[in-house]
């Protein structure tokens, strides 16, 4: 076994203290011989300071597309000529999502808007989407819309929403290459807030947009500082318009250093598969994944691509013996 997994063992498994940025690095730099024992590690860390729960979250958007922010990956972006729509969704829709998910065995679901923040037509109709959730469908709520201000993170948090995902999308000396119009501080002050206020921190990031090995290490310390409660992990899926849908994603065999890579540098992180999966690991990369430090996904469709069929996500989690259960109840 090489050193860095070695090293690893005593410090992340035994002592569940995350990789440093270089040790990170040295994951993600491994041989292939290498990666199959970095993902038994990871599901070792995994087990030791995460326990055998798998989380399961549904995700709902409640305004897709139109966005003015021009985040390269995103085909709900405005500025892009992509074929996602604008559209709204109403509030029974909503709450018929909500029931919908719970009866996947789902404990989260993640109201979303393509925002760069909320404004107040918005927040009026999340006020009335979560109270109207709350009263008809036992499951958390979690929201995604943007770059808050101070008021509207304690307004959320009044609202009793559990979670809030704000992603930092790539590091930080990345960051420009990949959004112009708003700046990875803003991101991280956001995700500041939303700790004061109380609220679950879930903040995620997109691997393969171009960055460094290097650059993906310092991502993963960004993350790992702010002591996320979870970590969606995307793959890119190069869409159509963007001005990424160039780009190549990552090989099923970086992928799977990634996702190892990332769960020994955040030990009791909810480590969640999120979009592009399928793209870059197909079925046998989910169940590599599963068993090599991933202990969260989202079942269903994600929000402009196709996911794949719920079923087929809790048969895989079946087979492998990993409980559904909610982590945050266990932790
Ligand atoms: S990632 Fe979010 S903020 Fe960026 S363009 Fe897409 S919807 Fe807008």
């Amino acid at each position: 076994m090489t050193e860095v997994l070695e090293a690893a063992r005593e410090q992340v498994l035994e002592r569940g203290e995350g990789l440093r940025e270089d040790q990170v690095l040295a994951v993600l730099e491994l041989d292939d011989d290498q990666v199959e024992a970095a993902l038994e590690l990871a599901h070792e860390v995994r087990m030791r300071w995460c326990g055998p729960d798998i989380e399961v979250e549904g995700i709902v958007s409640l305004k897709t597309g139109g966005c003015p922010e021009d985040c390269h990956f995103c085909s709900q972006s405005g500025r892009f000529e992509t074929p996602v729509r604008a559209v709204r969704l109403d509030i029974p829709s909503l709450v018929e999502a909500a029931r919908q998910t719970a009866t996947t065995g789902a404990t989260e679901f993640c109201i979303v808007a393509a925002v760069r923040g909320p404004d107040e037509r918005l927040m009026e109709q999340v006020r009335e989407g979560v109270a109207a959730i709350q009263e008809a469908v036992d499951i958390n709520v979690a929201c995604s819309l943007g770059i808050l201000t101070r008021d509207q993170a304690a307004e959320l948090a009044g609202l009793g929403v559990h979670r809030y995902n704000h992603n930092l999308e790539t590091a930080r000396s990345y960051f420009g290459n990949v959004v112009t119009t708003h700046t990875w501080e803003e991101r991280r002050e956001t995700l500041e807030l939303i700790r004061e206020f109380g609220m679950e921190v879930c903040c995620g990031c997109i691997i393969g947009m171009g960055e460094s090995l290097a650059q993906r290490a310092e991502l993963a310390a960004q993350l790992a500082s702010l002591d996320p409660h979870e970590v969606p992990l995307n793959f890119l899926d190069p869409r159509p318009g963007t001005p990424f849908a160039h780009l190549t994603p990552p090989d099923a065999r970086e992928a799977l250093r990634a996702i190892a890579a990332f769960r020994l540098a955040m030990p009791r992180t909810v480590l969640r598969f999120a979009g592009g999966r399928e793209l870059t690991l197909g079925d046998l990369g989910a169940r590599q994944g599963v068993v090599g430090g991933i202990n969260a996904i989202i079942v269903g469709n994600y929000l402009t691509t196709l996911g794949r069929d719920p079923q087929e996500d809790l048969d895989l989690l079946a087979e492998l013996s990993m409980p559904v259960k909610a982590l945050s109840d266990t932790l």
